[in-house]
């Protein structure tokens, strides 16, 4: 081991110590024979050995073993040459074995027999390591499928000076057609785009922004260029590059803008709608109300986001509603149902739904109800109801006429006809008496039919409404007397009695007509459905304390079938107990609408075989 006096003696001698002294690298003083003279701090500090233990080793002995022959054959070379012209590579080793990779260089140095070499060796490993980083990071950018760019900002319009292969991809032109030009290129003519804008503040300030940009590939196809901009500074703080990333969005941005479209489509249908149209959570919750729901209930349709629709279904409707719902799954998908909703005032209004289940991928299924207001159609469907009812019943009032007609008519009119050919066959022949009773049963025929006549025209002005209730006095008892006498007169032999338990109140305002329809009636009934030893029992009398009159006839006759008391009063509706009584149907029918039109009613009950009561209820003020 020589001490560091030698090697610096030896370097002064050189004329190197200045040299040795300075330089980052390695640098070896070598003997022709390779045995080392002296070394740099650097060479102690970058090969872990003490600067005193180079001198006297073997420089091949600090050189990896596979990278010996090599130098040994350089070496040998420089014997023919001042120095080496090109640097070679090769590894030192350390101490513990470890390897340092160096660029070395040779030259001998001048004046000195024999010639000593002064080796310099370049430490590789800072610089390698750096290498590899950019080539890794190379790699990393190139294999991205964004575009990424670097821009030189100090050269006039910012042109690029690096595109990496997804910027390729994305734009369709090389890196070669790219660099050397600035970015704008992209834009074609579109330059009238607000995020340019945004983009050139940036470049001018310097500053960082992400933007996005409609730019054109190199086939002309537009594209959505989401471009973030960076700018690069370097120590002095000069603004020397701009880096952009660019990430093609254009399917992200079609798909929101063809989605906000058909947003937009659909909202402006759902709101210009006359159905109410909700969206309401899988639970009920209502997360969109169409703004017609003002329209036809009142309510705003703020007060009833994120409630529970349910809530604004009437509350008797709302098992029937809460079951159609709650059916609804994959399979029944939807369904038709109908309800009343509350309205804001407090009423309701029927609706019909058509609720239907839309599932969204990966969100919970909604449920889309759209409601029609009914009210009107169900209305009108009430009319029809009504209408066809009153037109099955007119129908049914119609045959039933007809078929009294058919009867009713014929049987007077074949009693005229044979009495008129008697009398014009056999008129001078005919005693006087038989002839007048010939006469007298064209009257009663002609009567009858008359009376039948009078019934259906009565029928027909009480359909019409032009039957007038004309109250005026009636002293009631003579009113009753007189009228037993009209009914005795019709049925001579039978006995009709009356109780009139009126007091001294005996006038009283009634219409005598409307009362004669029914008192005659009812009477008239009684007579024919009674065996003729049977008296009728007829009375009237006030009920205390309201003061309504109440008429009472009661027979001991056939009374009425049970099963078929329901159709007593229907216009031309005859019994299975009418025998051979003769009669059009119309009687009770009359009576009945002749007590509405006093404002009164006929009640009765009857027992078969047992007698009927029927009763007449006139209100009157007390
Ligand atoms: P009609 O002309 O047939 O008597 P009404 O309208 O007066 O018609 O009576 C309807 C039907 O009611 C009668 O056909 C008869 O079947 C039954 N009826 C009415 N009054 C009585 C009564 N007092 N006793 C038994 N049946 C009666």
């Amino acid at each position: 081991m020589h001490s560091p006096l030698f090697m610096d003696a030896i370097l002064e001698e050189l004329g190197l110590t200045d040299y040795f002294a300075r330089c980052p690298d390695i640098l070896l003083a070598v003997e022709m024979d390779g045995t080392v003279l002296a070394a740099n701090e650097a060479a102690a500090e970058i090969l872990e050995r003490e600067r005193a233990c180079f001198p006297g080793l073997d420089v091949f002995q600090l050189i990896a073993p596979a990278d010996r022959p090599a130098a040994r054959r350089t070496w040998r070379e420089l014997d023919r040459q001042a120095e080496n012209d090109t640097s070679l590579h090769a590894h030192l080793v350390r101490t513990d074995g470890s390897n340092v990779p160096v660029e070395w260089f040779a030259w001998s140095a001048g004046g000195r027999e024999p010639a000593i070499r002064v080796m310099r060796f370049r430490d590789l490993s800072g610089e390698q390591r750096a290498t590899e980083e950019i080539r890794l990071r190379n790699v990393a950018i190139d294999s991205l499928t964004s575009g990424v760019t670097i821009a030189d900002a100090q050269l006039p319009d910012i042109p690029l000076i690096y595109v990496n292969k997804g910027f390729e991809q994305i734009t369709g032109y090389k890196a070669r057609e790219a660099v050397g030009r600035s970015c704008r290129f992209l834009q074609n003519d579109d330059r009238r785009q607000p995020a340019l804008d945004i983009l050139r503040a940036a470049l001018r300030a310097g500053e960082a922004c992400t933007v996005r940009l409609r730019n054109y590939r190199k086939n002309g196809e537009p594209f959505w260029n989401e471009l973030h901009l960076s700018p690069v500074y370097d120590r002095a703080g000069v603004l020397t590059h701009f880096v952009g990333v660019q990430i093609d969005v254009t399917d992200r941005v079609e798909s929101r803008l063809r989605l906000e479209e058909s947003e937009e489509r659909y909202r402006t249908l759902a709101e210009n709608t006359e159905d109410i149209i909700c969206r309401l959570s899988p639970g009920g919750i209502i997360q969109y109300a169409s703004p017609s729901i003002t329209r036809h209930l009142g309510w705003e349709p703020q007060a009833w986001h994120h409630q529970p629709f349910e809530q604004l279904v009437y509350p008797e409707d709302r098992d029937g509603y809460r079951r159609e719902t709650t059916a609804l799954a994959p399979g029944r998908e939807s369904c038709k149902h109908r309800f009343r909703l509350r309205t804001a005032g407090g009423e309701s209004i029927w609706v019909e739904a058509a609720s239907t289940l839309v599932a969204t991928e990966g969100l919970e299924a909604n449920i889309v109800s759209v409601v029609r207001d009914i009210t009107l159609q169900r209305k009108a469907e009430e009319e029809i109801r009504i209408a066809l009812a009153r037109e099955r019943e007119l129908n049914l009032i119609k045959s039933r006429f007809i078929r009294m007609v058919s009867h009713e008519f014929r049987t007077p009119l074949t009693g005229i006809s044979a009495s008129t050919a008697f009398l014009r066959d056999y008129s001078t022949d005919l005693p006087p008496a038989k002839r007048a009773r010939h006469f007298d049963n064209i009257a009663r025929s002609i009567k009858r039919m008359n009376q039948l006549l009078d019934d259906v025209l009565f029928v027909s002005r009480d359909e019409s409404g032009r039957l007038p209730f004309n109250p005026e006095p009636v002293d009631v008892p003579a009113y009753c007397e007189s009228l037993i006498d009209e009914m005795l007169a019709a049925y001579p032999g039978r006995r009709i009695e009356l109780d009139c338990r009126l007091g001294e109140a005996r006038t009283l305002a009634l219409d005598p007509n409307l009362l004669h329809h029914i008192l005659q009636n009812l009477l008239t009934n009684a007579l024919k459905y009674s065996p003729e030893d049977q008296p009728v029992e007829f009375s009237v009398e006030r009920e205390e304390p309201s003061g309504t009159l109440l008429w009472a006839v009661m027979d001991h006759g056939i009374g009425i079938p049970e099963a078929e008391q329901a159709q007593l009063f229907q216009p031309f509706e005859r019994l299975s107990n009418v025998g051979n009584q003769r009669g059009t149907g119309l009687g009770l029918h009359i009576a009945s609408r002749s007590a509405q039109l006093h404002g009164g009613t006929i009640t009765f009950s009857s027992t078969p075989g047992g007698g009927s009561r029927f009763v007449l209820h006139i209100p009157l003020p007390v």
